[in-house]
């Protein structure tokens, strides 16, 4: 039918309602992010329940109106091993709120897609990457796609490429040696520490995932995105839980 749409995307957040339906926030490839409302989907053999779930990348075909209607879906994949390892699942909902909060209707999202489903891949990969690094990569990476990744390509005075530098959080640029001089402030970023956030805020994303750091470089990057995301994600009430009000254990 010519009113219908078929959009790819990921199943973001799955709300019951009444006894039977849900309201589904899909992040999608072509319209960013869309409310749509599947229908019957609770009921005992309904073909729409698989696709309903949290974290289900399909093609969904809707029905477009003053609500949108979920006709059906082919799926491209489930991860239904998630709900079985809590920790994964936590932090799989994270990522979908911490992308949710960027994404805005009708944005043309294939990026953003892209990397949660290669996020959610990490997570629940056998020879798996560290998953606070999963999560730092993830995050990193979603700040550059939301238009408001840090400045650290050159030195913001003069235009140079450097390979260490200061980062001014209240500026949200590197700045170089010489540029710096007797300046006292700025958060010191070595050659790994600029490195591994170039690589983070850059590489094609299928190379995304998949590093290690030494201790010592990973706790000066965990910090550094700590303090970026502070200064640069304004969190409104009910909105972009953190990972640790999401686990309510507060032990990651
Ligand atoms: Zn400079």
């Amino acid at each position: 039918m010519s009113d219908e749409r078929i959009v790819s995307g990921v199943v973001a957040k799955s709300t019951p309602v009444g006894e039977s339906d849900r309201m589904l926030e899909l992040i999608t490839k072509e319209r960013g992010k869309i409310t749509v409302f599947a229908r019957g989907c609770r009921r005992p053999r309904s073909p729409l329940v698989a696709y309903t779930r949290p974290f289900c990348f399909a093609e969904f075909t809707i029905i477009p109106g003053s609500s949108n209607h979920l006709k059906s879906a082919k799926s491209i994949c489930f991860f239904e091993d998630l709900p079985l390892d809590y920790e994964a699942y936590i932090y799989a909902s994270y990522f979908m709120e911490f992308a949710s909060y960027f994404v805005l209707e009708e944005m043309e999202s294939t990026d953003v897609l892209n990397l949660l489903y290669l996020a959610l891949k990490a997570l629940t990969a056998k020879n798996k990457m560290p998953r606070k690094l999963v999560r730092f990569a993830f995050e990193m990476r979603m700040l550059v796609l939301g238009g408001v990744g840090p400045y650290i390509h050159e030195c913001m005075e003069c235009g140079k490429s450097c390979d260490e530098g200061w980062f001014y959080h209240s500026r949200g640029g590197l700045v170089c040696k010489e540029c710096r001089g007797a300046d006292s402030g700025g958060d010191y970023l070595g050659k790994t520490e600029l490195f591994t956030l170039r690589y983070v805020c850059a590489a094609p994303l299928p190379e995304l995932f998949g590093f290690t750091l030494s201790s010592e470089v990973e706790a000066k990057v965990l910090e550094f995105c700590e303090a970026y995301k502070r200064r640069n994600i304004e969190r409104r009430p009910g909105q972009f839980p953190s990972l640790e009000e999401l686990s309510n254990l507060g032990s990651f």
